[in-house]
């Protein structure tokens, strides 16, 4: 039965809990270096996951987990543009 399958999980880099992807928010930096929120999961890109609540994207920017995933920093308007697109989603 497909239900009975274990689900790929992935750590949040707000929280650090690790939890079901489905249950996650993707943010994907695409190959032309632009971070998005990927709501399909499908997007090409390097992706980092979190908590599909405002409050880990919040403790991402204060732990910089999403700049250690990325390995680069991450402008505040970017931090910005990903905060509204989590909002609008
Ligand atoms: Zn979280």
């Amino acid at each position: 039965m497909a239900g009975m399958r274990k689900q790929p999980q992935r750590t949040c880099v707000g929280c650090g809990e690790c939890k079901e992807k489905r249950e996650l928010i993707r943010i994907v930096r695409t190959p032309e270096g632009v971070f998005t929120v990927d709501f399909t999961g499908k997007a090409n890109g390097r992706g980092a996951y979190l908590c599909r609540n405002g409050g880990c994207l919040e403790a991402a920017m204060k732990n910089h987990g999403l700049e250690r995933s990325f390995h680069q920093a991450i402008s505040p308007e970017d931090m910005e543009k990903l905060r509204k697109e989590l909002e609008a989603g």
